[in-house]
Parts: structure tokens; C-alpha cells; sequence
């Protein structure tokens, strides 16, 4: 096969011409430096090829990295590395770094992480937000309040069904914040619509300081709980944080705190249970959804 070659002398002319059609900035940038080099230290042609071919694709990750790691609207960018399993030990660190090989997501299953507030909980889920970034998987981050709110906008402007559609798009969808502040009924049922429409869809990452009993007081509606909680529960790990807030830790050491701010001690958890719990409900279960939910939320508190 014959090469075509354009006009100019140059040959790295040639290929920064050739790059730009081909969107290889990359390349464009190194190959000739690179060229030098690989003259120099007498590399072989396929490893100075498969060098800089190399660069080009980890600069395109590390762009992807970038503008979806904005898209998915993270409050902050911290990876698990930077979490501290030591002060939270009800957390199983091998767990949770089995789970970021995110093979949950691949099930379309849901991860619900439960606990008190400043336990680390929304760090773990942009964790998981930023691994799947990582591997390409579609992520939004957002808390309930603001979930709720843009979808009450968009049923008062008639454009729920696709804002609704909007929020089936990502194959990870984070929502933090589950329970610190009730909802109202419309409020509610319109988030058991997102939840009914990504059911066995796509996955949920979620937050609460709520133990499931509590949910209905969250919903305003047991009924409306035990059908959203049905959901997202089905296939889903739930991880349980039973400890003391991270952010209260230093002013405790110094004594700034006084026995009102004493550690939690799973006391007063939303759930007792220390361990994380994989639930798996098979499908010829004789339990009802209902009866199965509230079993579930029993056991759970033993
Ligand atoms: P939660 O979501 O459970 O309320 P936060 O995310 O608000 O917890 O935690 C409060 C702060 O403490 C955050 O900046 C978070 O990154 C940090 N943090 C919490 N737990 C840990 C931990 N175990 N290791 C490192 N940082 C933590
Ligand atoms: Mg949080």
C-alpha cells in the first residue's frame, strides 16, 4: 500500500495535518520530539509507535476524566484512597473496595449507605461516582432537595415526562441527603416515579441519615415509603455506618465538645446493624413486596 502524502516537506508537517484530521493532538504534540529521542536512545519503530499512540490515548482519558467528572455535578473529588477506614471501623474497607469494581452498576442494582451526619457517607458515593467515571459509565450527582425541586419545576412548566427521561440517562444516578428534611406528598410521588422508572434500569447510589422505619415520616406516606423502599432495595447493598462524624473529631480531642456532642456509638444510628448487608429477594418469594420490605427493615434492626 502507498502512502499518500500532502504537500508539504516536512514530514511532521505532514503529521500535524494529518493529526488534526484525525483529532490526535497528542501525537501531534510529541511525535516530534519523540522522534528525536527515539533516534537517540535507538528505540524501535513499533515502541516509538505504540508510545506515543499510548500518550494520545491516556491524555484522552485523563480529558474525559475531566469534563465528565464536571458533568456529573460531584460536590467534591475525593477517591476512597483519601477515606479513613480506621475511623470508621462498623466499615468493611475490602467491601467497599469490592464495590468499586462497580459491578453493581453493570446489574443495574443500587448501593444505599445509611448513617448519622459527618460518617463519611456521601464521600463513599462520589467514590464509587468517580470510579465509574473512570470507567466511562454515565454519572450524576444530586441531592434530594434539589432532585425534588427541579422535578416539581418541571411538572409546573408541563415538562415533567422529559426532565424525568433526563434523569433516566445516567447509568449511575448519586442522590444524596435522603431524610434530612421531609417531603412533601406531590414531592414524594414524584420521586417514586424517578425511582419506578430506573428500577432495574439503571443504578442509584444513595444517602440517609434515616433508618428505613423512619422513611415513612421522610415520604410523609408509609405506603408510598414501602413502595419506594421496595425498589430501591430489591437488588441492592446497603452499608450501614455506625460511628462517631469525622468532622466533630478534632473539637472533641480538644475538648470543645461537651456531652451533647458525645460519639453516636450506633446508638443512635438509623439502623443497628454493623456489617453491610447484600439483599437479594428471589423472584418466586412468596413474601409480599410490603411484608418483605418491613422484614427486611426488622432483621436489619436486630
Ligand atoms: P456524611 O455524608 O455522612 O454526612 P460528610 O461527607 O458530610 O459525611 O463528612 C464530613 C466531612 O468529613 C467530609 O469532608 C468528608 O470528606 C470527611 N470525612 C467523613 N468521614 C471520613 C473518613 N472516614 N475519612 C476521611 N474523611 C472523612
Ligand atoms: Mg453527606
Amino acid at each position: 500500500m502507498t502512502v499518500a502524502r500532502t504537500t508539504t516537506t516536512d514530514p511532521f508537517d505532514d503529521v500535524a495535518v494529518l493529526c488534526e484530521r484525525l483529532k490526535l493532538p497528542e501525537v501531534a504534540r510529541l511525535a516530534a520530539s519523540w522522534a528525536q529521542q527515539a533516534a537517540a536512545e535507538h528505540w524501535t519503530y513499533s515502541q516509538y509507535l505504540a508510545d506515543v499512540l499510548q500518550a494520545e490515548t491516556t491524555a484522552r482519558q485523563t480529558r474525559y476524566v475531566v469534563s465528565h467528572t464536571q458533568m456529573a455535578h460531584l460536590p467534591f473529588h475525593k477517591t476512597v484512597d483519601q477515606f479513613d477506614f480506621a475511623f470508621q471501623p462498623s466499615l468493611d474497607e475490602r467491601h467497599v473496595r469490592q464495590l468499586l469494581t462497580l459491578q453493581w452498576v453493570d446489574a443495574a442494582e443500587n448501593l444505599m449507605v445509611l448513617g448519622p451526619p459527618g460518617v463519611g457517607k456521601t464521600p463513599l458515593i462520589v467514590a464509587m461516582a468517580l470510579q465509574a467515571i473512570a470507567q466511562r459509565i454515565p454519572v450524576y450527582f444530586i441531592t434530594i432537595q434539589d432532585l425534588v425541586a427541579d422535578l416539581r419545576k418541571a411538572w409546573e412548566d408541563n415538562r415533567f415526562t422529559t426532565r424525568l427521561g433526563q434523569y433516566l440517562r445516567p447509568r449511575l444516578l448519586c442522590i444524596d441527603e435522603v431524610g434530612y428534611l421531609p417531603l412533601n406528598t406531590l414531592d414524594a410521588h414524584r420521586f417514586f416515579r424517578l425511582v419506578s422508572a430506573r428500577y432495574e434500569r439503571g443504578s442509584l447510589a444513595l444517602t440517609s441519615n434515616k433508618g428505613f422505619v423512619d422513611w415513612g415520616h421522610v415520604f410523609g406516606d408509609p405506603v408510598l415509603a414501602t413502595a419506594i423502599l421496595d425498589r430501591l432495595v430489591y437488588h441492592s447493598t446497603i452499608l450501614n455506618i455506625r460511628g462517631d462524624s469525622y468532622r466533630l473529631r478534632e473539637k472533641r480531642r480538644a475538648g470543645m465538645l461537651g456531652e451533647a456532642a458525645a460519639p453516636h456509638a450506633g446508638g443512635g444510628t438509623p439502623m443497628t446493624v454493623g456489617v453491610p448487608v447484600r439483599l437479594k429477594r428471589r423472584a418466586d418469594d412468596g413474601f409480599c413486596a410490603l411484608a418483605w420490605s418491613f422484614r427486611t427493615v426488622i432483621n436489619h434492626r436486630l
